[in-house]
């Protein structure tokens, strides 16, 4: 008999790692993290999956979409596998049912729509063009009637890792440093999470795709103003995390300060690592 060599140990990611240390630091923040780290694994497993796509757009087009303030994939260019993505609506809809997130009864109802994938292509087909803007015109209606409140976000965490490979192509083109908009140039849509930079520069990250692009540092980017006495901005006591609350439109956004830190921003983590920065602002009446 042969003896089998030791199988190496792998190095655990970063953004796992940290999640694992948030959660030995902050103990109240046990259930967020762990539903994170579920969430963060199917991520990573279908991402690895997915190439990296071709996207080449047509240079009259894209500056057309740009100066309309549109996003530049359409739903075609996305690299979408429908069943990696059926997987991973599966899976995400397991992780929210079993951390509470979903009803019994609309955990059933997105399994059903698993199933059937007759209904779900369409579906997604259409939340992407009516929430992405893509397309002038009107847009149709996000979701069909019926369907649980709860399927916009299931199907935005399970397009998250085909679009982020859209995000990966297109942050290399010099046309995104142009983009002047508070949603996003690559999906449209908004933003999530915002990171100073250490050269002390204010960047956007999308919520759907993950994409960055450059913002101005005082700017809201839910309604634009840019009026600094109506912008609240408060820090942690670290100076860590800051959080930009908007006295116009009532939202706020947070952001992960790298000025003086040891890695780069992981939303995945510092979105988690914040939810008390969501406690302080909505207490002071600001919308998530
Ligand atoms: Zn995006
Ligand atoms: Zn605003």
């Amino acid at each position: 008999m042969t003896e089998r060599p030791p199988r190496p140990v792998r190095a655990e990611p970063r953004e796992i790692v940290e999640l694992k240390e948030l959660k030995a630091s902050n103990p109240e923040l046990a259930d967020a993290v762990d539903m994170q780290l579920a969430l963060v694994e199917i991520q990573r497993r279908v991402q690895a999956r997915v190439p990296l796509p071709r996207l080449h757009p047509d240079q009259a087009w894209l500056t057309a979409q740009q100066q309309a303030g549109r996003p530049a994939v359409r739903f075609g260019d996305i690299p979408l596998d429908w069943s990696d993505f059926r997987f991973a609506l599966r899976q995400i809809a397991d992780v929210l049912y079993r951390f509470t997130h979903l009803e019994r009864s609309e955990h059933e109802q997105i399994v059903a729509l698993c199933r059937e994938g007759n209904a779900l292509e369409p579906l997604v087909t259409n939340w992407y063009l009516a929430s992405s803007g893509v397309d002038a015109g009107e847009a149709p209606a996000r979701l069909p009637a019926g369907v649980p409140e709860a399927l916009e976000l299931l199907l935005l965490l399970s397009l998250r890792p085909f679009l982020a490979r859209c995000a990966e192509v297109l942050s290399t083109i010099p046309e995104f440093s142009k983009w002047t908009h508070g949603h996003c140039p690559v999906c449209g849509w908004e933003t999530e999470f915002a990171v100073v930079t250490p050269s002390g520069e204010r960047r956007l990250i999308c919520g759907r795709c993950t994409a960055q692009w450059n913002y101005g540092a005082h700017t809201c980017p839910y309604c634009a103003n840019d009026d600094r006495s109506q912008v609240t901005s408060f820090a942690t006591r670290d100076g860590r995390y800051r959080v930009y609350a908007c006295d116009v439109c009532r939202r706020y956004l947070k952001a992960y300060d790298a000025r003086s830190a040891q890695r780069p921003v992981m939303v995945s983590v510092d979105s988690i690592a914040t939810l008390p920065l969501d406690a302080a602002a909505q207490q002071r009446g600001y919308i998530g």
